[in-house]
């Protein structure tokens, strides 16, 4: 069951967060990538987005390895505590 984490906009307070997954578009060290399926709550009043725990994670994963299929993907990834 889908349930969001965030309930309200922490930016512009509103009650209408919603759920979405979808890619999600992000820089880094100067080119762009994109992250297919990243769930992420979106606030249609304001358009911040919110992304929880494990998107971040997707994100960060995704952003150490690139898009370069070549790259090894076996080792195992540390999780935090
Ligand atoms: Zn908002």
């Amino acid at each position: 069951m889908m349930r969001p984490t965030f309930k309200t906009c922490p930016t512009c307070g509103s009650r209408k967060i919603k759920l979405a997954t979808g890619d999600y578009r992000t820089t880094t060290r100067g080119r762009s990538i994109v992250i297919p399926d990243v769930r992420r709550h979106e606030c249609p009043t304001c358009g911040e987005i919110l992304l929880d725990y494990e998107a971040v994670q997707q994100i960060e994963e995704a952003r150490q390895g690139g898009r370069n299929p070549s790259r090894r993907s076996s080792r195992s990834i540390k999780r935090g505590a």
